[in-house]
C-alpha cells in the first residue's frame, strides 16, 4: 500500500505546509537497485580510544571526497567515562555533516566481565547509538557493531555501510570469532551454487526474500500452502528456480522438504506467518492455536527435521522471521507476540549448538512496520502510527527484510549467529 504522506512530504507544498504545522518529514531513503554502487558513498573512518581490533585491516572503504556518506568509529578502545569523551570529540564535528540517507556505524568491543569500568563505557556505547539513531534524521542510521576481530566482520561493514541497510537503525549486532570462509566467494553472486529454500515465498516479504536472494545467486526454492501455488509457481519460474506446494504445519513437512531437495540446502528461510489478533479474553483455542503452529512449532519441527538428516549442509545457514510484536508485546496479540518471542528464544538457544554440532548459523530478523498485505489490513489510524512511530518516519518495505537476510545468508556471515536483527526503523515499540 502506497505511504500517500510520505510521497506529499517529497514535494515542495508538501514540505512547507508539513514544516509550518511542525509534522513529521520522513526522508525518501536511498535503497539500493542494479547498478548502484555497494557503499553508501565515502566513509570517515575515526578512532576513539587505541582500537582493540586484531586481524587485518577493513579493506578499502571508498574516502569521502567532501562530506561523508558515512562515518565508522572504532570504539572498540573505549575502556571508561574519559575514553566516552573521545566518542563525542570524534562525532561531535561531524555528525551534521552526514549525508541524508548516510550512515553511522560505531565499533564496540564485547562487555568485560572482569573491568566493570570497560563494561560500562561499552555498554554506553548501545544508548549513545540508539538516541544518535532517534535524533540524527534525513533518514540517515546508526548502528553499533560488537566484534573483537575484522576478519570476521567485513560482509557485516559492506551491509551496513551500503543502501541495503536503508531501514535497519538502532541496532546492536554482535559478530563473533571468524569461521571457515570460502575463499572464492563472487561479490556479485555471493550466493551461486547454492540453494535457499523461503518458507511462505509466494508473496509479501517471502516473495522479496526469494527474490533477493536469487539476485545473489542463489537457487531459490519458494514454498507456500497449495492455495498459493499458482503465484508461488510464477515467482519460482521467473527466478529460474522451482516452487514447493506444502502446508509447513504439516507433521511430515521436515521430511516433504528433505525429499523435494535430494541435493540439500544452504538457506533456509521461515518466513511463513499469519496474525488471527483478538485481546485473550475473546480468543478462542483455535486462534491461539494455528498462530503458534505455523509461527512456532512447524519452525521448530523443520528445523529440527532438516537439521537432523543432514539436509542443510555445512556453512548453512537459518534465518527466522520474528517481529517486534514478540519482543515489545501488542495489544491483541498475545498469540502472535507469543510466538514471535519464541523464535528469538529457538535461535539464542540453538545458535551456539548448530554452529558446533552442524556448522550452521541461525538468526532472526524482527520486522517492524512493513509494507504488505499483512499490513495493509491494519485499520487506517493505527496503521498511521504503525508507520510513522520509527526513527525514520515511515514504514519498511519487503526488500529492507530481504536484504537483512541476504547479509545473514552470505557465506562470509558465518560469524553472526545467534542474532536478532530489527528491520524497523528503530520503532518506538520495543527495547
Ligand atoms: P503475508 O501474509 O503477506 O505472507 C505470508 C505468506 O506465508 C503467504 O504467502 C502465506 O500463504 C504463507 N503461509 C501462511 N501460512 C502458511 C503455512 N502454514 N504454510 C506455508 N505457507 C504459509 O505476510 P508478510 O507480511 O509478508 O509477512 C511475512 C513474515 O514476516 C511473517 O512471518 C510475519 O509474521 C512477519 N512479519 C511481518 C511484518 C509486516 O509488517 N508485514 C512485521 C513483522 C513480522
Amino acid at each position: 500500500m502506497a505511504d500517500r504522506y510520505l510521497s506529499f512530504t517529497g514535494t515542495a507544498p508538501g514540505r512547507f505546509l508539513t514544516r509550518r504545522l511542525g509534522l513529521p518529514q520522513p526522508a525518501a531513503l536511498r535503497r539500493w537497485s542494479p547498478g548502484s554502487p555497494g557503499f553508501v558513498g565515502g566513509v570517515l573512518h575515526l578512532t576513539a580510544g587505541k582500537s582493540e581490533l586484531s586481524g587485518p585491516a577493513f579493506p578499502e572503504f571508498p574516502s569521502p571526497s567532501d562530506a561523508p556518506a558515512a562515518v565508522l568509529l572504532d570504539a572498540t578502545g573505549v575502556r571508561d567515562v574519559e575514553g566516552l569523551a573521545e566518542v563525542h570529540a570524534a562525532l561531535h564535528p561531524v555528525v551534521r555533516s552526514v549525508d541524508a540517507s548516510g550512515r553511522v556505524v560505531v565499533l564496540g568491543a564485547p562487555l568485560s566481565s572482569g573491568d566493570h569500568h570497560q563494561a560500562a563505557a561499552q555498554q554506553a556505547l548501545e544508548g549513545f547509538t540508539r538516541s544518535l539513531g532517534k535524533e540524527i534524521g534525513r533518514g540517515r542510521t546508526v548502528n553499533l557493531v560488537r566484534l573483537t576481530d575484522t576478519s570476521a566482520a567485513e560482509s557485516t561493514l559492506r551491509f551496513l555501510l551500503s543502501p541495503k541497510s536503508a531501514y535497519v537503525s538502532g541496532q546492536v549486532i554482535e559478530v563473533g570469532q571468524p569461521q571457515e570462509v570460502d575463499v572464492d566467494i563472487d561479490r556479485d553472486l555471493p550466493l551461486a551454487g547454492r540453494t535457499a529454500l523461503v518458507t511462505g515465498g509466494a508473496r509479501g516479504i517471502g516473495a522479496a526474500v526469494a527474490e533477493t536472494l536469487a539476485r545473489d545467486g542463489a537457487r531459490v526454492v519458494v514454498l507456500d500452502v497449495p492455495g498459493a501455488s499458482a503465484d508461488a509457481e510464477r515467482l519460482a519460474a521467473r527466478l529460474g528456480g522451482s516452487s514447493l506446494a506444502l502446508d509447513v504445519t504439516a507433521p511430515d513437512a521436515g521430511a516433504r522438504i528433505a525429499e523435494a531437495l535430494p541435493d540439500c540446502l544452504d538457506v533456509l528461510v521461515h518466513n511463513a506467518g499469519i496474525t488471527r489478533d483478538r485481546r485473550l479474553a475473546n480468543m478462542p483455542a483455535e486462534r491461539w492455536s494455528s498462530v503458534l503452529d505455523v509461527n512456532l512449532a512447524s519452525v521448530l519441527r523443520t528445523t529440527d527435521a532438516l537439521l537432523e538428516t543432514g539436509t542443510l549442509r555445512r556453512g548453512g545457514r537459518i534465518v527466522a522471521t520474528a517481529s517486534i510484536a514478540g519482543l515489545a508485546g501488542n495489544t491483541g496479540q498475545t498469540n502472535y507476540g507469543a510466538s514471535k518471542a519464541g523464535v528469538v528464544g529457538l535461535v539464542r538457544s540453538l545458535a551456539p549448538r548448530a554452529a558446533a554440532e552442524h556448522g550452521v548459523t541461525v538468526n532472526a530478523v524482527a520486522p517492524g512496520f512493513i509494507e504488505t498485505k499483512m499490513t495493509a489490513a491494519i485499520p487506517l489510524f493505527i496503521r498511521e502510527a504503525g508507520r510513522r512511530m520509527n526513527s525514520l518516519g515511515q514504514g519498511g518495505l519487503p526488500v529492507d527484510v530481504a536484504e537483512t537476510t541476504a547479509w545473514l545468508a552470505h557465506p562470509a556471515s558465518g560469524a553472526v549467529n545467534g542474532q536478532v536483527v530489527r528491520v524497523c526503523g528503530q520503532s518506538l515499540l520495543g527495547a
